[in-house]
C-alpha cells in the first residue's frame, strides 16, 4: 500500500469514528446534556450500549438499525452521520498532501459537518462550536502566515451578515437570517481570510435560494418554513475549502473574457 492509499484508508476509517462522536454532539448539544456522561445510551429504553453495538456503520447494520434491547428503529442520521464524514475525510485527505493544511481541513469539515445537522434539526448554530472554531481558525491563520486577513475575515464576516440580517427585518418586519449565521460565517473568515467572503455568500445564497424555491414549491407555498442556512454556508465552504485556486482562476478569466 503506498503512503498516500494508507493516508486515505486512515482518514477514512477515522472519519467513521468521529462520525460516531459528531453523532453524540448532535443529539446532546442542542439538548445541553453532557457530551461525556452518562455512556452512551438508547434513547428509547435508556439501556447502555455496549462497546460492540457502538461500532461505526457495523452495528447499525448487524443489528438491522434497532436497539438491541427494546427493537426501537434508530435513526438513519446516526450510519448516515458517519458513513458521510468517513466519506468527506477520505476525499480531503485524497485532495491534500499531508500537511498541517489537512489537519485544518479535517479539524474544519468536522465543525461544519456537525453544525450542519444541528441546524437541520433544531435550526441553531451553537455557540460551543462556532466559537472554539472562530479561535482556531485565527490560530491556524496565525501559524500558516496570514493571521491578518484571518481577522478581517472574521470581523467582516459577521459584520456583513448583521447589517443584511438589520437592512432584511427593517423593510420585511421578519428575522431572516439568525445569530448563528453571523458567527458560522465569522468562522469561516477566520479560518480563510477576508478574500473568500463574497464567493462564500453568493454560492451558499444562491444554492440555498434555488434548493428553498424547490422545496416551498413542493410543500406549497403558503408556508413560510424557516430554512437552516447554516448547511448552505457550510457547502460553500467546502467548495472554497478544495475548489479555491481552480475558482478564482475561472473568476479571473471571465473578466479577462469580458474587459
Ligand atoms: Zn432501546
Amino acid at each position: 500500500m503506498s503512503i498516500s492509499a494508507f493516508t486515505l484508508v486512515s482518514c477514512g476509517l477515522l472519519g467513521l469514528l468521529f462520525g460516531s462522536f459528531a453523532n453524540v454532539l448532535v443529539y446532546r448539544l442542542p439538548r445541553r446534556e453532557s457530551i461525556v456522561f452518562p455512556g452512551s445510551h438508547c434513547p428509547s429504553c435508556a439501556h447502555p450500549i455496549a462497546w460492540y453495538d457502538n461500532i461505526p456503520l457495523l452495528s447499525w447494520l448487524c443489528l438491522r438499525g434497532r436497539c438491541r434491547h427494546c427493537n426501537v428503529v434508530i435513526s438513519m442520521r446516526y450510519p448516515l452521520l458517519e458513513a458521510g464524514l468517513g466519506m468527506i475525510w477520505a476525499l480531503l485527505a485524497w485532495h491534500f498532501p499531508l500537511t498541517p493544511e489537512l489537519g485544518m481541513a479535517l479539524v474544519l469539515s468536522f465543525l461544519l459537518w456537525v453544525l450542519s445537522w444541528i441546524d437541520l434539526e433544531t435550526g441553531l448554530l451553537p455557540n460551543v462550536l462556532t466559537f472554539p472554531g472562530i479561535a482556531f481558525g485565527l490560530l491556524f491563520s496565525a501559524f500558516a502566515g496570514h493571521f491578518q486577513d484571518a481577522v478581517i475575515g472574521a470581523a467582516a464576516g459577521y459584520a456583513v451578515f448583521w447589517l443584511i440580517a438589520r437592512l432584511f427585518l427593517l423593510l420585511t418586519g421578519r428575522q431572516g437570517m439568525g445569530q448563528g449565521d453571523f458567527k458560522l460565517l465569522a468562522m469561516l473568515g477566520a479560518f480563510f481570510g477576508w478574500q473568500a467572503l463574497p464567493l462564500v455568500i453568493f454560492l451558499s445564497s444562491f444554492v440555498g435560494a434555488v434548493v428553498g424555491s424547490l422545496y416551498l414549491l413542493a410543500a406549497g407555498r403558503s408556508v413560510r418554513t424557516e430554512i437552516p442556512y447554516g448547511p448552505y454556508l457550510a457547502l460553500a465552504g467546502m467548495v472554497w475549502l478544495l475548489w479555491r485556486d481552480a475558482l478564482l482562476a475561472w473568476i479571473a478569466n471571465m473578466q479577462g473574457g469580458l474587459f
